[in-house]
């Protein structure tokens, strides 16, 4: 394991390194692992502000931010958190992010214009989880596999008229196999895959967006499982890594600007259509339908319209950025619109949001699916 680690890494910083200028990156050895200073990427990414407060660090730009406390692992960029794949840790006066969560987050969210492979895309898949008689996770009103169909048929109207073809693994409620699922994705080389579910657990709200985790790095999948893997091999999804969390920021940033909700993070996880998907994937879990504020709103038409809106945006948001050849804005430049953070980043995960909007009341019943 040591060994398989050890070239990871190698080839991991000399991939990375090598496109970047080598002369631009300190490497620290830490943990084992190899680790930049947030002093570093302040420089190199050119942000002109930097502060550190013990273990607090800043890093302020006209559009961009990036928020990180080391003895965490998570960061916020723009705002938008993020789960890293390392924790982050200090060393002297100095507060380090891991070299994997630079190459494998950092580097394609800030610049997704840079990109290696990432194409133009012309077609969306939409993946509505569960279906037929696998109804997903449910709460007193209604299943989850009827309101991820309904987020999707809007997300698809959307992006239909954004100028996308959009192709759904099921358009309707019937049970379709997870290797279906991805296999029906594969045929389109130019698009993306957008999985959506929703979530249940007690006590918990918010929206969660996943990426397929990288090589060697822990799951870190909160509730519903979805038939992931502990193996942290090489799957084929993770060829496309870096388009990965650029289309998982995109998704994520644009239902936090359209929906007020609590921020669950870009996390990393192997759920089947993830870990096989060879175009860009991610799976969002776009809310808690046991939660008795959070479900109740799932409930409602104009909700779910809501978020299918916000899924068509992000494809669009995704799409410029990525073809965008000189400076592209970042993925989560929505997100700037955002009032500021009131949580500190140590809060736990679990805590509801501040009440921002009176809670709708739930339809009787979602709109008729055809
Ligand atoms: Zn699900």
């Amino acid at each position: 394991m040591l060994s398989i680690r050890f070239i990871l890494f190698c080839s991991l910083l000399f991939a990375f390194v090598s496109r970047l200028a080598a002369a631009d990156w300190k490497v620290i050895q830490a943990d084992g692992r190899d680790y930049v200073s947030f002093a570093n990427v302040a420089q190199f990414y050119r942000f002109p502000q930097f502060s550190q407060a013990s273990r607090t660090v800043s890093l302020r730009g006209e559009r961009r931010g990036i928020r990180a406390q080391a003895g965490t692992s998570e960061f916020y960029i723009n705002g938008v958190r993020f789960f890293s794949n390392y924790p982050l840790v200090a060393r002297g006066d100095e507060n380090l992010i891991s070299a994997m969560d630079i190459a494998k987050i950092v580097e394609p969210v800030l610049r997704p214009n840079k990109i290696s492979g990432a194409k133009k895309i012309d077609t969306v898949v939409l993946d509505p989880g569960h279906g037929g008689d696998d109804s997903g996770t449910s709460g007193p009103w209604g299943n989850e596999k009827n309101f991820a169909l309904d987020v999707a048929l809007t997300a698809r109207e959307q992006l239909l008229r954004a100028g996308f073809k959009v192709e759904m693994t099921r358009s309707t409620d019937k049970a379709v196999a997870l290797e279906d699922r991805v296999a029906f994705a594969n045929r389109f080389p130019t698009a993306v895959l957008i999985s959506i579910h929703f979530n249940s657990a007690s006590g918990a709200s918010g929206v969660e967006s996943y990426a397929l985790a990288p090589v060697g790095v822990p799951s870190n999948a909160s509730t519903e499982n979805h038939s992931g893997s502990d193996k942290m091999e090489w799957f084929p999804g993770n060829a496309q890594d870096a388009a990965n969390i650029a289309l998982s920021a995109a998704v994520h940033a644009s239902i936090l600007s359209k929906v007020s909700v609590f921020d669950r993070g870009v996390r990393h996880a192997r759920f089947h259509v993830l870990r096989d998907s060879k175009i860009p994937a991610v799976l969002v879990e776009a809310g808690f339908l046991n939660d008795r504020v959070e479900g109740s709103r799932i409930a409602t038409a104009v909700y779910r319209q809501k978020l299918g809106q916000a899924v068509a945006a992000a494809v669009t948001n995704y799409h410029r950025a990525v073809n965008f050849q000189t400076s592209g804005p970042t993925l989560v430049a929505a997100a700037s619109n955002l009032p500021a953070h009131t949580r500190a980043i140590t809060d736990s995960l679990g805590e509801e949001p501040p009440p921002s909007e009176a809670t709708p009341t739930p339809s009787a019943a979602i709109r008729s699916l055809h």
